[in-house]
C-alpha cells in the first residue's frame, strides 16, 4: 500500500488510513491485503484494497462484503470497519470465530470507489455513478428516471459513462476480482453497503433492473427466513431492489447474469441499504450538507448505527459458511415448489396470476 498519511489524508479519507493501520498491524495471521487497482486523480493516486479472510480453498463458501462504491456514502465502510475490527481481535482469542473462519472464505472491498469518497461525492473521478456503469440496460426504459442511470452528463449525478466505452477502473476490478477469485466456490453471499434512501433500513435482493422475480428466490427465501427466525425483531425491510426504484448499469445484475454460466453454484447478492431519512427527521440541518444526507451527523447517531449492524454482517458470514442452510435442496424449511411459491406471495404478489 502505497498511501502515505498526509494531514489532507487523514481529514478526507480517514476510512483508508485506518484499513492501512489494519492491513499493516491488525492480526496479520488472519489478513491477506491485495491492491486491486491503483485510481488517479489529479495529484492523487488511491488504491481499491480486497482484504481476504478465512479458509482459502477456491472451492470454499463464499462472504463477499462491499463498500464505497458511492463515495458519499461512507457511513457503510464505517460499518464495515467496525465489523471488520470485532472480527480481527474475535480471532486472536476465541476458537469458535477461528472454527467459523475455517469453514468459509471472507473477502472484503471496503472502499470500492476511492477517489469519490476523498472528493466527497457519489460519483467516481470521472463523474460516473459505477453503479450505473455496467453494460446492461433495464427492461422497462421507458419507467426508469433519471436517477436510474442516464448518459446526458457527468456533471449530473447517476451518470452511466459513455455508451460502448469500456467499463471504469473501478467497476472493472470488482468484475475481475470476483469472477477471478469466486469462479470455483460452491456458493457466495455477495452485501454491498449503501446509504441515502428511504426511512427504514432496506436488504434488497435482484433485480435492479426488472420487476421480473429473481431467479435464486427459493434461495433468497430460505436466508431470509432463517434471519426472520434467528433474529425475530430485526429492523430490515427485505424486498427486491425493483420494488423501490429500477436502474440501468447494476453492477451485482451484471455480475450475477455473468456468473449463471458457472454450473452447480449458488450467488446471491444483496445491498444494505441504509435509510437515512430517519437521520435527517431528527436532525434536519444536516440535509444542507451533501454528506449529511447519506450520513448520520451527531457523534451519538454513528455509534449506534455502526452497532445496529454487527450482527447482521455476523449471521451473513455465519450463513456463508452454512449454505446448506439455504442452496436449494439442502434448506431447513421444505420442498422447493413450496419455497417458490411462498417466496412469489412474499415478494411478488402484485405479480401473482
Ligand atoms: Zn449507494
Amino acid at each position: 500500500m502505497s498511501v502515505s498519511v498526509s494531514r489532507t489524508m487523514l481529514q478526507r479519507l480517514p476510512e483508508l488510513i485506518e484499513l492501512q493501520r489494519l492491513a499493516e498491524h491488525g492480526a496479520k495471521r488472519f489478513v491477506k491485503v491485495e491492491e486491486l487497482v491503483t485510481v488517479e486523480h489529479g495529484d492523487v493516486s488511491l488504491p481499491v484494497l480486497a482484504f481476504e479472510f478465512g479458509n482459502q480453498d477456491p472451492r470454499a463458501p463464499v462472504f463477499f462484503l462491499t463498500g464505497g462504491v458511492h463515495g458519499l456514502e461512507r457511513i457503510g465502510t464505517r460499518v464495515i470497519l467496525s465489523y471488520l475490527n470485532t472480527l480481527v481481535n474475535l480471532a486472536t482469542w476465541d476458537d469458535s470465530t477461528r472454527d467459523l473462519l475455517e469453514r468459509v472464505r471472507f473477502c472484503v472491498l471496503p472502499i470500492i470507489n476511492p477517489v469519490g469518497m476523498y472528493l466527497g461525492r457519489r460519483s467516481n473521478g470521472n463523474g460516473v455513478d459505477l453503479m450505473r456503469n455496467a453494460p446492461i440496460e433495464a427492461d422497462t426504459s421507458g419507467r426508469v428516471s433519471i436517477a436510474g442511470g442516464h448518459r446526458i452528463s457527468n456533471k449530473l449525478p447517476w451518470y452511466r459513462g459513455v455508451a460502448g466505452a469500456p467499463m471504469e477502473k473501478e467497476s472493472l476490478a470488482l468484475v475481475k476480482y470476483f469472477e477471478e477469485k469466486f469462479a470455483k466456490a460452491e456458493s457466495v453471499i455477495a452485501l454491498d453497503m449503501h446509504s441515502g434512501f428511504g426511512a427504514v433500513d432496506r436488504l434488497w435482493f435482484p433485480y435492479a433492473r426488472t420487476a421480473q422475480p429473481f431467479p435464486n428466490i427459493k434461495e433468497v427465501y430460505q436466508l431470509i427466513h432463517n434471519l426472520d427466525t434467528v433474529y425475530p425483531h430485526h429492523i430490515y425491510k427485505v424486498e427486491p431492489q425493483s420494488a423501490s426504484y429500477t436502474t440501468h448499469g447494476d453492477l451485482w445484475d451484471y455480475i450475477y447474469e455473468r456468473r449463471a454460466n458457472v454450473k452447480g453454484s449458488t450467488f446471491i447478492p444483496l445491498t444494505l441499504e441504509l435509510g437515512s431519512w430517519s437521520w435527517i427527521k431528527k436532525n434536519p440541518r444536516q440535509i444542507f450538507s451533501a454528506l449529511g444526507i447519506f450520513n448520520p451527523v451527531m457523534p451519538h447517531r454513528t455509534s449506534r448505527i455502526l452497532r445496529r449492524h454487527l450482527h447482521l454482517l455476523d449471521f451473513m458470514l455465519r450463513a456463508a459458511a452454512a449454505p446448506k442452510s439455504w442452496v436449494q435442496g439442502h434448506g431447513v424449511l421444505s420442498r422447493p415448489e413450496d419455497l417458490e411459491r411462498l417466496a412469489k406471495a412474499r415478494w411478488y404478489s402484485d405479480q401473482a396470476a
